[in-house]
């Protein structure tokens, strides 16, 4: 399904993680409809983002009523009850919204969720855990992780690949990860070339499997 990157968002539940998901989206002029039980919340939304309901989303008519239906894209964003965000999730799907993102609190509550045909399964807290691991552990200063096991980061250059050509020092060949770009400090970052010399307190961006990328941030 091709899904506009300027097509409204169904934000369902206005917890931390809705309200941020709803936040940024508003910030970012997308059209946001939200949706909570609590009238408190809907109202504190309500001049904030393109549109505000109270409704209970668990209720297949209420979904109905606010044309849930219309939408393309929906985040299940419902907190500690997992019967409110499958019955919510399983609505959507029935209702035909080709994107659902959902946020799950456990592994059985994602396996659900897949389950019942939600395409994006969301887990922040273990996301979250992992990513402060991550960070804790190798001289990773940031990086992203796609779905198919591809990292990028953004780290201080190993000392086995100072003062020499990316060439040179093999990193291709020996680490199998890509150096993608380099920046000297003072400086923006600029594309490393085969031929790009990276100095100590250069930092560089990193491609690879999380495995390869996670051994070459530890090699020293
Ligand atoms: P978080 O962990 O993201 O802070 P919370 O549990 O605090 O999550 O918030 C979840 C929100 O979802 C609450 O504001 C709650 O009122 C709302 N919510 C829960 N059940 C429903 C429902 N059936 N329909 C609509 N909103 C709901």
């Amino acid at each position: 399904v091709e899904i506009r990157s300027d097509e409204p968002v169904l934000v369902i539940g206005l917890g931390r993680f809705g309200a941020s998901t709803a936040g940024q989206l508003d910030r970012q002029d997308r059209e946001v409809l939200v949706v909570d039980t609590n009238p408190e919340l809907v109202q504190k939304w309500a001049d904030r983002v393109t549109h505000a309901v109270q409704a209970d989303a668990r209720s297949m008519e209420a979904l109905e009523q606010i044309g849930a239906d219309e939408f393309q894209i929906a985040v299940v964003a419902t907190g500690a009850s997992i019967e409110a965000s499958v019955l919510i999730a399983a609505n959507l799907v029935d209702l035909g919204v080709p994107q659902i993102w959902a946020k799950a609190i456990s592994h059985s509550h994602g396996k659900i969720l897949e389950r019942i045909g939600v395409n994006h399964v969301i887990y922040p807290e273990r996301e979250a855990g992992e990513r402060v691991a991550h960070l804790l552990s190798g001289s990773m200063l940031d990086f992203i992780q796609f779905d198919d096991n591809y990292v990028i980061a953004k780290m201080y250059p190993p000392r086995s690949i100072r003062g020499r050509s990316l060439t040179d020092s093999g990193v291709r060949t020996r680490y199998r990860v890509t150096v993608v770009g380099v920046k000297a400090p003072g400086q923006p970052f600029t594309h490393a070339t085969q031929d790009t010399v990276v100095s100590p307190h250069d930092l560089i961006i990193v491609s690879g499997t999380a495995d390869d990328v996670e051994r070459f941030a530890t090699i020293g």
